[in-house]
């Protein structure tokens, strides 16, 4: 069987993002492949070295979750990579095969530089912009007030959307402008000499089980393109010990949080696959919705809506009937929420059950990880064997 390898941070108990990018495809794979899937604590230290506090539990939290939704240890080898330590000697030995020119062109390290760039700006000019886009709101609707659907202004509900609605353009537009001046940021300081390895690490993850393949979405590909160039150098200077591994290219839909930026549990609007039912129901009523629609007849744009995606994923039979009633004003947003929360709780439902099942026997997940975690190095250490008997290294 060929093999293929995936991992995910144990950035704590998977969200509907997860379930429907990497789990799901995992759960079809592990039926047609030697699959191993593995928690990547290591790559969570990277930009998370101060929340290692309840590592363990959330490492634990995060597998229950996973033979919830159907990851079957029957079927595949789940392990944690802190505990192959033939990782990181094989992260250290690629570590001599890359440039660091080559790992500060890669497009990941890149954006989150980018990111942290503008994060440090945003702290130090925010209260500016933001005393700035007041004060111009204010003189705005001032202005405007007397002659621009001066009807619709008179309304508390409208003045506050169109309020939230300038200040959000004015701030994105003031740090753009910001963000433009990037460059003459140092970064440095920002990013941790573990994070710039990061893709080192991630080829030494991949290669030391010579995984034939890699689920990846289209900008993961930069990546595996550096595992395979690492494995290149290592079988050119040495001897041919790694297979170059291969994309198995995945389109994931991209799953909106409740207020519609991506999915993502650093935002704080993510929902869990194994979600209490109350507090599922809590988060999409406080969801975004299409701004523009305020009453019940005006008409809405779902495709600006992340509650009518989220009726797209889970409810999907009613999705062109929802689809029309938003948009010709026949539907209300409260109604669309609570019965998309009500098509979410059953689907995810049989996970929930699967968890709690799971939980009670909890001495299982334990058994699961030190099962996988001893098939895992015994392939692990078999080729650093490799690896040392071709670098010549020392040995006793
Ligand atoms: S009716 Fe539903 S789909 Fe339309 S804007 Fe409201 S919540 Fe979104």
């Amino acid at each position: 069987m060929k093999r293929v390898l995936s991992g995910l941070r144990p950035t704590g108990r998977p969200h509907i993002g997860n379930l429907l990018d990497a789990l799901n495809n995992w759960r079809n794979l592990q039926d047609k492949y030697d699959c191993f899937f593995f928690v990547a604590d290591w790559h969570f230290l990277t930009t998370a070295v101060e929340d290692i506090k309840n590592l363990p539990e959330t490492i634990v939290d995060m597998v229950v979750d996973w033979m919830a939704v159907g990851i079957d240890p029957e079927k595949c080898t789940i392990f944690v990579q802190s505990n192959i330590k033939q990782h990181a000697e094989l992260h250290l030995l690629f570590s001599m095969l890359i440039s660091v020119s080559r790992l500060l062109r890669n497009p990941t390290f890149k954006e989150h530089v980018a990111e942290l760039k503008l994060k440090e700006l945003r702290k130090e000019k925010k209260k500016t912009v933001e005393r700035i886009a007041d004060a111009t709101i204010e003189r705005f609707l001032e202005l405007v007030g007397e002659g621009f659907e001066k009807e619709k202004l008179k309304e508390k509900e409208y003045r506050e959307i169109l309020k939230v609605r300038l200040k959000e353009s004015l701030l994105e537009g003031a740090f753009s402008i910001m963000g433009a001046e990037e460059e003459e940021i140092s970064y440095g300081h920002l990013v941790s000499y573990g994070y710039l390895g990061y893709p080192v690490l991630q080829a030494a993850d991949i290669l030391i089980y010579k995984a034939d393949y890699v689920p990846v979405g289209g900008d993961q590909l930069p990546h595996l393109e550096l595992a395979r160039e690492i494995a290149k150098r290592f079988n050119s200077i040495f001897s041919p010990v790694f297979p170059l591994p291969e994309p198995l290219l995945t389109s994931f839909p991209r799953v909106p949080g409740t207020d519609n930026r991506k999915m993502s549990k650093s935002y704080g609007n993510a929902i869990l696959v194994t979600e209490d039912p109350n507090v599922l129901l809590e988060k999409v009523m406080g969801m975004y919705t299409d701004p523009e629609k305020i009453r019940k007849n005006d008409p809405g744009h779902p495709q600006r809506c992340p509650v009518f995606a989220y009726h797209q994923m889970f409810n999907k039979s009613k999705e062109m009937e929802i689809k029309e009633e938003c948009t010709l004003g026949k539907r209300g947003c409260v109604q669309c929420k609570k019965e998309v929360a009500k098509a979410m709780i059953e689907y995810l439902a049989p996970y929930r059950e699967k968890r709690n099942q799971i939980l009670s026997e909890k001495k299982k997940i334990t058994e699961v990880l030190k099962e996988g975690n001893k098939r895992a190095k015994e392939i692990a250490e078999r080729t650093m064997e490799e690896v040392r008997e071709a670098m010549s290294m020392w040995r006793d």
